[in-house]
């Protein structure tokens, strides 16, 4: 894949990168390694300031650095500018919070008085140079909620992004050093997938995270696996929604459109697989598909679009090739499933609702990277909770309930990193992060998120 900004809109090439040779990659782990070596000496209050100074930077950036990422992958800008927005709100919580995230941890007395110690504790230190590699469809958020609290537990980061978001990426880079880092502790890697086990297999790296596709995470955790590297990996995800009886049905089908179309569908917590339960189910397909169908679709640089265009003409090709196959299948068409008529330019798609899905349609078990939905119905909570584990994903998951009792079988049997009830999941800086099974494994954000790079370490004192 060229490194390159190509207008999804469009299809026009709008600028080509050259990647970084040996010698550059060389002199990037060098500054890293160096940068390091100091860095991790600083205090909280120092981190801290530089870290606020680049949320001010980025605060006054935020309609630039929109445009730049709806231009290199299509999402509307209104959405790029929220995206923005949220960035600043991560690293000003991380600034604030890191010291208290990673305050030493002293145990109880009496559970450590046969330890020998007079004094015991663990301390939070960094690990190192820490490598991500990240993906388009959050160009900013994905890095950032990396990058604040790597940055704040006195780590310094490596950033390989995705080949198409590469001014985006170059912005980052550049706002680090803006906000007066020392050189070296972020930087942008401008390089290709083929390049990144030479870098992770380099002593000076030592972990990695990776946010993407499955085939990506796997890579990546083969080869850190193979030098014995930690890493935290953000996969995919098919997330179900979850509609029951006592549900408000007029409000579900209202935040499932949301949650199927952010982004343009491109999400990996979108909710994907629409499950309703029997007594609701027509009520909830007839207001889901209307919602669906009255979407706007069109040039993401204008205000009145709601969905723009697949990132990628290859991400365009692998919908709907999906959705092909399950109307080929007997999947019925209850909206959309075409190309929008009259845009021949730019890789657009109509939002889409398949109904009568069965188990050998390639979408009962794939995920859908764009603006297709898929309906179940359901007989009764069992079957619910069945159908919404019937997936190798388990990133998130969205349950629409008013019974107690049902809110916590979901809650303890839904597999999957987060229940979001009676409301859409969404990420915040103060809530863990991640998924299970091959939606990879680790959290980022909360504390959970910034002691994943750190060496948890024992000071015992005779
Ligand atoms: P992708 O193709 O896996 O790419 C992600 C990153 O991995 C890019 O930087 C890519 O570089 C790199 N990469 C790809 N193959 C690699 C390999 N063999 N070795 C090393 N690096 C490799 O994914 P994407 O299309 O950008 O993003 C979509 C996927 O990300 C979806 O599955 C989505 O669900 C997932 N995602 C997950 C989360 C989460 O938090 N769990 C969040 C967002 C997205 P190139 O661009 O150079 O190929």
């Amino acid at each position: 894949m060229p490194i390159a900004t190509v207008n999804p809109a469009t299809g026009e090439t709008v600028r080509t990168f050259d990647a970084q040779g040996p010698e550059e990659i060389e002199r990037c782990l060098a500054d890293a390694a160096a940068a390091f070596a100091s860095y991790r000496a600083t205090d909280f209050a120092e981190r801290s300031a530089l870290l606020t100074g680049a949320a001010d930077l980025l605060e006054a950036d935020i309609e630039d650095i929109a445009r730049t990422m709806t231009t290199e992958m299509g999402k509307p800008l209104a959405a790029a500018r929220a995206e923005a927005a949220k960035c600043v709100k991560a690293m000003r919580w991380y600034a604030q919070h890191a010291e208290s995230l990673l305050a030493d941890e002293l145990p109880a007395e009496a559970d450590v008085r046969d330890s020998g110690a007079r004094a015991v504790r663990a301390r939070y230190r960094p690990l190192g140079v820490v490598l991500a590699v990240m993906p388009w469809n959050f160009p900013l958020w994905q890095v950032v909620r990396f990058a604040a609290p790597a940055l704040m537990a006195g780590n310094v980061g490596l950033l390989k992004h995705a080949s198409n978001v590469p001014q985006t990426a170059l912005y980052l880079g550049g706002l680090f050093t803006r906000a007066g880092y020392p050189s070296g502790c972020f930087q942008t890697l401008l390089i290709g997938a083929g390049a990144v086990e030479a870098v992770l297999r380099d002593s000076r790296v030592a972990a990695a995270t990776l946010t993407g596709s499955e085939p990506a995470g796997r890579a990546v955790a083969s080869v850190a696996g193979s030098e014995v590297k930690k890493t935290v990996l953000e996969l995919g995800g098919s997330d179900p929604f979850v509609v029951m009886p006592s549900a408000d049905i007029a409000q579900a089908a209202k935040t499932a459109v949301t949650a199927r179309v952010q982004n343009n569908g491109q999400s990996c917590i979108a909710a994907k697989r629409f499950i309703a339960h029997t007594d609701v189910y027509d009520e909830f397909a007839e207001r889901f598909t209307a919602g669906m169908a009255a979407l706007r679709v069109g040039d993401p640089m204008q205000d009145s679009t709601d969905v723009g265009p697949l990132a990628t003409e290859q991400g365009r090709t692998d919908l709907e090739e999906l959705v092909d196959d399950a109307v080929r299948q007997g999947a019925s068409v209850l909206c959309g499933g075409r190309r929008p008529q009259g845009m021949e330019r730019g890789w657009y798609y109509e939002p889409t609702v398949l109904a009568d899905i069965s188990e050998t349609m390639r979408i009962d078990q794939e995920e859908t990277f764009g603006p297709v939905a898929t309906l179940y119905r359901v007989a009764d909570l069992d079957e619910a909770v069945e159908r919404a584990n019937h997936t190798p994903f388990g990133l998130s998951s969205n349950v629409w309930t008013r019974d107690a009792d049902e809110i916590e079988r979901f809650a303890r049997d839904l597999q999957a990193g987060g229940v979001y009830v009676n409301g859409m999941t969404a990420s915040h800086p103060a809530l863990p992060f991640g998924g299970v099974k091959r939606s990879g494994y680790g959290r980022e954000l909360s504390g959970h998120g910034i002691r994943e790079f750190c060496n948890v370490t024992t000071v015992w004192q005779a």
